[in-house]
C-alpha cells in the first residue's frame, strides 16, 4: 500500500523561538550566534527579515552585520530550543506513534493507514504549531521520507507541499540534483562534471556508471531520485526505555575548521546533558560521530573518569575523540554526540578519584534547577565561552551566567 508520509521543518527554528518569546526584537532581523561576544562566532539561524539581507547559517558574525548593519544578535539558548522541540513533537504524536525527528527542528511523520489523508492533517498540524506553539512550519506530503523533506523544502515559510508518485517526475525531477537530501557539495560537482545537473539527470543515469565516481552511495543516491526510497520512520525513541541520550546536527554548510567543531560540540553536548539531568542520570559514556561532506561516517567513544551530567565534560571528552581520530581529509557535514553507559546518581558510589570541580558545577546545575522548580520555567542564560582552546579546563562556574530574561509556561 502506498505510504502517506508528512516532513515538517520548523521555520528558521532556532529564531523563530527567540523572537516569540521576545516580542521587542520580532520587527528587525535577527540571528542566533554561537558566540555573540566574539566577532568570529557563527550565525547559527536568522528569521526572514535577516535572511532578506543575505545573511547566512554558517557566516561569520562580523560578515553578517557587514551585509545587515541593524542586525540583532542573540545568544544560543539550548534547553529553550528543546523545549519548543518537545511542543512540536506533542502535537505530531496526536497523529501517529510513527514520529522521527531530524535534527531539533524537523520531523518525519508515518501517517499510512486506511483513510489517511495526508494532506488535511498536513494543513491541521500547520495551524496548530501557529496558534499553539507560536512559530511556523513548512510541510512536505509524500510517499517516501526523502521526497517528503524536498517538498518542505520547496515553499517556505508557513507551506504544504505535495508530492505525490503521480506528480514527482514533473515537480521533483527539473530540480538540480544538490536539492536532494544527502547530495552535497562535493558530489554534487562530481555530477556537474559529468553533467548530471538535474535529479531527473540523476534518475535517469546509468548506475553503474554513477557507481564508477560516487561508489556505492551512486546507486542510493539514483533510487531516491526515482522515489525508490523505502525506508521507514523509525518510532519515536520516548517509548524505549533510555539507553543512550544523543543528538546530532547536519550543517547546512561544511564545516573546515576547530572552531566550527567547537561550537557544533558545544551545541550538541548542551542539550544532551540538559536531557540527562532531566531523566535524572549521568553518563560514563560518549560517543561521537562524524559524517564528512564524502558521506563517510566513523563513530568513536571514550569512557569518563567519572560519570557526568554536565556539558563540560562531555563536550571535553568529545572535542579530545575528534582532535585524536580526525585527519581533516576532508570537511566535516554532520556531527552525533551521545551520552551511554548510563546510571542514576542516587545509586552512584563516590569514588576515590572524585573531583572538587564537578561537585561544585553539581551544585550550580542543581541551584539552576532550584530556580526553575521556584519560577516555573525561568529562561536560564548559558553563556559559553566557545572559541577558547582550554575549553576543556574552562572552570564551570565561568561557563554559567544566570541570568532570567523572561518566564514562560
Ligand atoms: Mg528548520
Amino acid at each position: 500500500m502506498e505510504r502517506t508520509i508528512l516532513h515538517v521543518d520548523c521555520n528558521s527554528f532556532y529564531a523563530s523561538v527567540e523572537c516569540f518569546l521576545n516580542p521587542a526584537i520580532r520587527c528587525f532581523p535577527v540571528a542566533v550566534c554561537g558566540d555573540v561576544e566574539n566577532r568570529h562566532g557563527i550565525i547559527l539561524a536568522k528569521n526572514e527579515l535577516a535572511k532578506r539581507h543575505k545573511v547566512a547559517t554558517g557566516d561569520a558574525v562580523w560578515q553578517a552585520q557587514k551585509k545587515c548593519p541593524g542586525l540583532v544578535c542573540v545568544p544560543a539558548h539550548f534547553d529553550r530550543y528543546l523545549r519548543f522541540s518537545r511542543m512540536a513533537r506533542a502535537i505530531y504524536e496526536d497523529y501517529t506513534d510513527r514520529v522521527e525527528p531530524f535534527g531539533l527542528d524537523e520531523c518525519w511523520l508515518d501517517l499510512s493507514g486506511p483513510g489517511a489523508d495526508g494532506i488535511r492533517t498536513a494543513q491541521e498540524i500547520r495551524r496548530r504549531m501557529k496558534s499553539e506553539v507560536g512559530i511556523t512550519v513548512s510541510i512536505g506530503v509524500s510517499f517516501n521520507k526523502i521526497f517528503a523533506k524536498l517538498g518542505s523544502d520547496l515553499r517556505k515559510p508557513d507551506a504544504v507541499t505535495v508530492i505525490s508518485r503521480d506528480t514527482f517526475r514533473e515537480t521533483v525531477w527539473p530540480l538540480p540534483a544538490e536539492a536532494l537530501l544527502y547530495v552535497g557539495r562535493a558530489t554534487s560537482r562530481k555530477l556537474l562534471l559529468r553533467s548530471i545537473r538535474t535529479i531527473g539527470d540523476l534518475a535517469q543515469a546509468d548506475p553503474n556508471f554513477l557507481q564508477s565516481f560516487l561508489g556505492k552511495i551512486g546507486r542510493t543516491l539514483q533510487n531516491f531520485a526515482a522515489g525508490r526510497d523505502a525506508a521507514p520512520v523509525r518510532r519515536s525513541v520516548e517509548t524505549v526505555p533510555v539507553k543512550s541520550v544523543g543528538n546530532s546536527l547536519t550543517s547546512p554548510h561544511d564545516l573546515e575548521t576547530m572552531q566550527d567543531i567547537r561550537i557544533l560540540t558545544y551545541l550538541l553536548t548542551e542539550s544532551v546533558a540538559a536531557r540527562l539531568r532531566e531523566y535524572g542520570m549521568k553518563s560514563r559514556t560518549v560517543r561521537l560521530w562524524i559524517r564528512d561532506n564524502e558521506l563517510c561516517s566513523f563513530s568513536r567513544q571514550t569512557t569518563l573518569r567519572q560519570s557526568s551530567c554536565l556539558a563540560r565534560d562531555l563536550a571535553a571528552a568529545a572535542l579530545a575523540l575528534f582532535e585524536k581520530h580526525y585527519d581533516w581529509h576532508s570537511p566535516v557535514r554532520s556531527m552525533g554526540i551521545a551520552a551511554a553507559n548510563l546510571s542514576c546518581p542516587a545509586v552512584e558510589q563516590l569514588t576515590f578519584f572524585d573531583d572538587p570541580s564537578a561537585h561544585k558545577a553539581e551544585r550550580l546545575e542543581n541551584s539552576l534547577d532550584d530556580i526553575r522548580r521556584r519560577f516555573g520555567n525561568p529562561a536560564v542564560r548559558r553563556g559559553v565561552v566557545l572559541l577558547n582552546d582550554s575549553l576543556a579546563k574552562t572552570d564551570i562556574q565561568a561557563e554559567h551566567i544566570i541570568h532570567p530574561v523572561s518566564y514562560f509556561r
